[in-house]
């Protein structure tokens, strides 16, 4: 089971993460909360783990998480 968490005090809504996934419209979208656009998740169940987007963003506000505290790095 893969969580992925934005960090909203980060990700300022320029939606690279949707481009350069191979389901990003299906994972993410950019939804505006409050008066800023952010990324929000809607299903992770289309993540194949292949951690694009964590070296993509240029916040580094994707954080993916495998059962419950695991973070996922490159290996
Ligand atoms: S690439 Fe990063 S900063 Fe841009 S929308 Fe996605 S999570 Fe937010
Ligand atoms: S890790 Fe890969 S498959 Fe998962 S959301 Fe990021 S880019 Fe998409």
């Amino acid at each position: 089971m893969i969580q992925i968490v934005i960090d909203h005090e980060k990700c300022d809504g320029c939606g690279i993460c949707i481009d350069v996934c191979h389901k990003g419209p299906r994972i993410f979208k950019i939804e505006k909360v409050g008066n800023k656009n952010m990324c929000v998740v809607q299903d992770a169940s289309y993540c194949n783990i292949c951690t694009t987007c964590l070296s993509k963003c240029p916040k580094k506000a994707i954080n993916l998480i495998k059962n419950g505290n695991e973070k996922c790095n490159k290996n």
